[in-house]
């Protein structure tokens, strides 16, 4: 299977974003990952390749994180990476990679695993508006070309020689 390289930012508490790249199957980047998300083949796949990459990089994230659990102040047990894919973007695709720590309590576990789906589901809802939008935007480009060389037409006609002096 052909493989391509894909951005990991994983977002850490204390030192930022960690970037990696990481080859994965091609077939992962598709402007359908939005909708491909509900489908449990892809899902089973892409989460069958997110695991290795996330263990790999989960010492990193350790220490990178916060030594106290963000729900209790505990010490952290472990840390939760929850990677939300960015694959749809077929030219510059990336995962973007959640770390939470947590201690070794499940419901502290439970809450904060709560929370990140909220602020998914929150983000989740914020893109397919973004490419509503986009759709729409693609809808009436069409007569944007004749806008633009009207206005242009008015902006070489009405401006004064002061208006491009010492621009
Ligand atoms: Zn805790």
């Amino acid at each position: 299977m052909a493989n391509r390289p894909v951005r990991f930012d994983f977002q850490t508490d204390l030192e930022g974003t960690l970037k990696y790249v990481h080859d994965i199957p091609r077939s992962f980047v598709t402007p359908n990952a939005q909708v491909m998300q509900h489908d449990p083949k892809y899902i089973k796949n892409f989460v069958a390749a997110m695991q290795p990459i996330m263990l790999e990089h989960e010492a990193a994230c350790r220490a990178a994180s916060n030594p106290k659990c963000q729900n209790c102040g505990s010490p952290t047990a472990k840390v939760l990476q929850t990677p939300m894919s960015w694959l749809h973007l077929v030219d510059e695709p990336f995962i973007n990679v959640l770390v939470n720590p947590v201690c070794d309590k499940s419901d502290c576990e439970m809450r904060t695993r709560q929370q990140i789906q909220d602020m998914m589901a929150e983000v989740t809802a914020e893109v397919q508006e973004a490419e509503e939008y986009a759709g729409k935007l693609r809808d009436t480009v069409e007569v944007l070309p004749l806008c633009a060389v009207q206005g242009r037409g008015i902006l070489w006609k009405g401006a004064p020689e002061g208006g491009l002096e010492g621009a």
